[in-house]
């Protein structure tokens, strides 16, 4: 099986966080010719997948709702002549709620589309305003009920912590807010202040929270939406019961995906690549490739265990053991203090982090990487 991952780098305009690739601005002519460019490079790559099944495809962005129907139409189209996709294919949009209605949404719906991701970041006004969205809360809302209202019942939404003059009550605030709409999956991302960003440009005057609120921010994630009805899965991803991402949980499993579109990255048969985010390029018909990297068998263990580390269900010991010819803990004997410390536990054979050690997993990752990688 094989996952497809659509970027479309179209936006209303830049968030002042975002260093996603995304262009604001651009008219329906540069997304229409997008779209051919697109579909373009499905057909030419879909001879090297015909024995595969595709069952997650996934519209990222940027903003995809920004496309007009048309071109979901076409790529959709293209991808089910091409491509086998399975009967039951996850299909994901994203979707900013000032981009999307319920005419819209409906079409999508007709077309196949079976999940929607919405962004909404924050259920306070002043918030979003702050960070740029371009929408509000009610916005957010009304698209989540035209939804509804055509027929999704497979939606996840997105909230982001750790924002400046947040308070650990304005987030709890958010994350209440967002469970009662009872979405089937929720994201739930610390800010991270990229540079090139106008928050790198201005991190001097913003006010963030610190550490320690963040990390009850991080908290509340689980302890909320636990009441609620929803699992971590994933450092910071939450669903119903069998309502996880498939898409990303590929992502997560070492999986095969293809990515098409600028800034689009791909997995397939131990290669890993990317496309550059040259817009122009990519319309010209070039090929962007940013990296190429054969992974050697080392290299995909390692990859194996950082991702694996990332689920809640942790890594499985004997697997371990198996892929790298001795026991974790014979690698990283730190692991017993940092077990009786409370950052990772063991469970039914796997190892895992805890609340309190996903807030540092990337210190214990690189950590246990470098001992995995000179093991003397
Ligand atoms: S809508 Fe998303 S992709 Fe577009 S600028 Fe904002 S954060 Fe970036």
């Amino acid at each position: 099986m094989l996952g497809l991952y659509l970027h479309v780098p179209f936006c209303l305009k830049k968030c002042a966080y975002c260093d996603f690739c995304s262009f604001p601005g651009e008219g329906d002519s540069t997304m229409i010719a997008y779209t051919e460019e697109l579909c373009r490079r499905l057909i030419a790559r879909s001879f090297d997948c015909e024995r595969r099944g595709v069952d997650t495809l996934y519209f990222g962005g940027g903003t995809p709702t920004l496309l007009p129907l048309s071109c979901f139409e076409r790529i959709l189209g293209v991808i089910r002549a091409h491509y086998r996709l399975t009967d039951d294919c996850e299909i994901t949009v994203e979707c900013n709620p000032a981009t999307a209605d319920r005419d819209y949404l409906t079409a999508l719906r007709h077309m196949g589309v079976n999940r929607l991701s919405i962004g909404l970041q924050s259920a306070h006004d002043r918030e979003l305003r702050l960070l740029g969205r371009s929408h509000t809360v009610a916005d957010f809302e009304a698209v989540f009920g035209d939804a509804r209202a055509a027929g999704f019942e497979n939606i996840s939404a997105d909230l982001m912590y750790g924002l400046p003059d947040q308070t650990v009550e304005d987030f709890r605030e958010s994350l209440v807010y967002l469970a009662s709409l009872a979405p089937e999956h929720i994201s739930a991302y610390g800010l991270k202040i990229e540079e090139g960003t106008p928050f790198h440009h201005c991190q001097d005057k913003l006010v963030l929270p610190n550490d320690d609120e963040e990390y009850e921010m991080y908290l509340l994630c689980t302890r909320i939406l636990g009441e609620y009805g929803y699992e971590k899965y994933e450092i910071s991803n939450f669903a119903r019961p069998g309502r996880e991402s498939r898409h990303n949980l590929r992502y997560w499993q070492g999986g095969d995906y293809l990515g098409f579109g600028v800034a689009a990255h791909s997995c397939f048969g131990g290669e890993r690549f990317g496309n550059s985010r040259d817009l122009a390029a990519f319309l010209r018909g070039e090929n962007i490739l940013c990296e190429q990297t054969v992974l050697s068998p080392g290299e995909r263990d390692r990859e194996f265990l950082m991702l694996n580390l990332r689920l809640s269900r942790g890594i499985g010991l004997e697997e371990f053991a198996r892929r790298f010819g001795k026991p974790l803990h014979d690698y990283y004997p730190a692991l017993t203090e940092l077990i009786a410390a409370g950052y990772l536990q063991e469970k039914g054979g796997y190892l895992s982090f805890t609340d309190q050690g996903f807030f540092v997993s990337n210190t214990i990752l690189s950590e246990l990487l470098e001992a995995v990688e000179s093991p003397d």
